[in-house]
């Protein structure tokens, strides 16, 4: 795998900070930031590093990988899995990850809907054979709304000594601009995509007229896909194995919803039954702030907000003996419980069965004499 492996030797006579391959992987981060696809693939994903660094992004639901490779994919395969935090704290996006073996020649179903293709130094690694089926495959089957693909310019290569044909042994080929283009510029006319050509890797001053050592090639599709042009063939026979797949932990799935749902009611209505007790003991201390502080640092806030959101007499919590009753319509308009919820309804549906409730359900009661 190409990882700089020379480009970043040659750092005696030219620097990339930061290095080359990181540059490439940023300019895509901020493509994802610009376009918000949320289905994205990676052609050529190689050790997955690409697809880690997307994972991050928020609106990417679905990140997907291929590669002839499956052993390089599966070296760091293991990094796009979930982490325990991610089960603690689950995201508010679905996101499923999956990494497929075969090649960008054949064509297969599961490289269908995807909004951006990245080919990250993938063309000049392609047999004749499969350049020729590439334009096929990327910009007529799979039809993203992007795609993006850079490749080696080879005005660039005089400046890094000791490249004598190719950077990298595993090159089929490395193209000057003028060949990168009108290969682009032929792919995007046939496929109804435009492109814009740019690149990463600042040649030295002076030197400006050799280009980007990356050059790179972004392509927008000129026309929404219609449900004809989607479904008008019939879709391939899977041929690609499927090596890894991860279902990240969302609130979207109902179960960690309630988990989510039923920590944040309790920890809520923990506090406004705090805030309830700190006031009774305040009544029977007198009005020691230093005392209050001491054992309730975090009310203040709730006491500022309790007091702004109970303005009729059905949200106010209580204690009754032993017990403290916390309407759940206060803990509702709680704005994480809220968000969460989204309706009253749902927030009564997820509790039902996990938080005691009053006899007539409308509010959370806590017992003090078994704390
Ligand atoms: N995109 C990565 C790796 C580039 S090296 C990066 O930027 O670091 C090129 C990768 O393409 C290799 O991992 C190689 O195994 C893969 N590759 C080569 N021919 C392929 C093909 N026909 N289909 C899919 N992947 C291919």
């Amino acid at each position: 795998m190409d990882k700089d492996f020379r480009e970043e030797e040659f750092t005696e006579v030219i620097k990339f900070t930061p290095p080359l391959y990181k540059q490439r992987y940023q300019f895509v981060k901020d493509l994802v930031e610009k376009y918000k696809p949320k289905k994205v693939a990676d052609v050529g994903c190689a050790d997955c590093r690409l697809l880690w660094m997307l994972k991050f992004c928020s609106c990417i639901e679905v990140l997907a990988g291929l590669d002839i490779c499956a052993s390089v994919m599966k070296e760091k395969m293991h990094t796009l899995s979930p982490l325990p935090v991610d089960y603690l704290q689950p995201s508010e996006r679905s996101l499923t990850v999956t990494l497929h073996h075969g090649s960008i020649a054949h064509k297969d179903p599961c490289m269908l809907g995807f909004d951006l293709v990245t080919c990250i130094e993938l063309i000049e690694h392609l047999e004749e054979s499969e350049l020729k089926k590439f334009p096929e495959v990327v910009f007529g089957f799979m039809a993203p709304s992007i795609v993006v693909i850079s490749t080696p310019n080879s005005e660039f290569n005089p400046l890094l000594p000791g490249v004598v044909l190719y950077r990298h042994p595993d090159h089929k080929f490395e193209w000057n601009q003028a060949q990168f283009q009108s290969w682009a510029l032929d792919a995007a006319k046939c496929y109804d995509y435009s492109v814009e050509f740019t690149g990463v890797g600042h040649p030295p001053r002076g030197m400006e007229n050799v280009g980007f050592c990356t050059q790179i090639g972004v392509f927008v599709r000129k026309y929404p896909q219609t449900g004809e042009s989607v479904q008008s063939e019939k879709p391939p026979e899977a041929v690609y194995k499927t090596v890894f797949k991860a279902v990240y932990p969302s609130l979207k799935d109902e179960k960690y919803l309630q988990n989510a749902v039923v920590s944040e009611v309790i920890f809520t209505a923990q506090n406004i039954k705090h805030h309830l007790m700190s006031k009774h003991e305040e009544e029977e201390d007198g009005d020691d702030p230093e005392r209050k502080s001491r054992f309730w640092p975090s009310v203040d806030y709730f006491s500022d907000y309790l007091r702004k959101l109970v303005v009729d007499q059905t949200m106010e919590p209580f204690v009754n003996g032993n017990e403290v009753y916390i309407p759940l319509v206060t803990i509702f308009s709680f704005p994480k419980v809220n968000r969460l919820c989204g309706t009253f309804e749902k927030l009564c549906k997820l509790i039902a069965g996990k938080v005691t409730l009053s006899s007539d359900g409308s509010a959370v009661v806590f017992n003090t004499e078994h704390e």
